[in-house]
């Protein structure tokens, strides 16, 4: 599991990112969360590729969501990925955290800034306050992708994004998590930090692009014990 060192300073703030094995093992995921601290449950959503921001709730079905947003304690919340980025975004002062997935889909269609906003104006949380970590993300030395993905980042962003498209061989590439960040530094968030390797390449997790249909998933949560 790998954490980010700031944040395990943090008191009672708890979070990390599994990579497939700890996902594999962990049946239901409340092992891992376990492990050292006493678990807490855990909130996931049913992740759809879209934009829509809601507030965890423990005690009813889960939502359609890609993010998912925590105010008070003792319960965390979760999303699952394998090459999208997974993105906790924390507001130390407010206690207040979101797990975010966002694949190239959700990202285009704003659903980092979404995230934001939310944490603005529902749970008081000023942007240049949050503090972001993205997570094992497809990178782009493997991310190659077809022009209607940049379209689709520039039809609502215009060239906010440039920094993170690549081309090599007249093959399109993009890095997704510089383009999360950028996303999120356009909207005020600018404490970003990176973790762990590409999916595709690096040991140890799942990954869509390389194993397809039947890829597994990790798992990466935030919340306040
Ligand atoms: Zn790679």
């Amino acid at each position: 599991m790998l954490t980010h060192a700031p944040w395990t300073a943090i008191a009672g703030l708890r979070h990390g990112f599994l990579d497939r094995a700890e996902y594999m093992r962990s049946e239901g995921w409340q092992r891992p969360l376990g492990s050292r601290d006493a678990p807490l449950p855990l909130v996931t959503a049913r992740q759809v590729h879209g934009t829509r921001v809601v507030a965890a709730d423990p005690g009813v079905p889960p939502p359609e969501a890609d993010a998912l947003a925590i105010a008070g304690s003792g319960f965390l919340v979760g999303v699952v990925t394998a090459d999208c980025a997974p993105v906790l975004l924390v507001s130390p002062a407010r206690r207040a955290a979101v797990a975010v997935h966002a694949g190239w889909r959700g990202a285009a269609a704003g659903v980092l800034e979404a995230a934001v906003e939310y944490l603005h104006t529902e749970l008081g949380a000023a942007p240049d306050t949050l503090e972001a970590v993205i997570g094992p993300t497809i990178g782009p030395c493997c991310y190659e992708v077809g022009d209607e993905v940049r379209k689709a980042f520039e039809g609502r962003t215009g060239r906010l994004t440039a920094p993170a498209w690549s081309v090599r061989a007249r093959r399109l590439y993009v890095d997704l998590r510089a383009a999360a960040r950028l996303l999120l530094a356009g909207v005020a968030v600018t404490t970003t930090s990176l973790l762990g390797p590409c999916t595709a390449c690096g040991a140890g997790y799942s990954s869509y692009r390389r194993d397809g249909a039947g890829a597994g998933r990790q798992l990466s949560f935030v919340g306040w014990a």
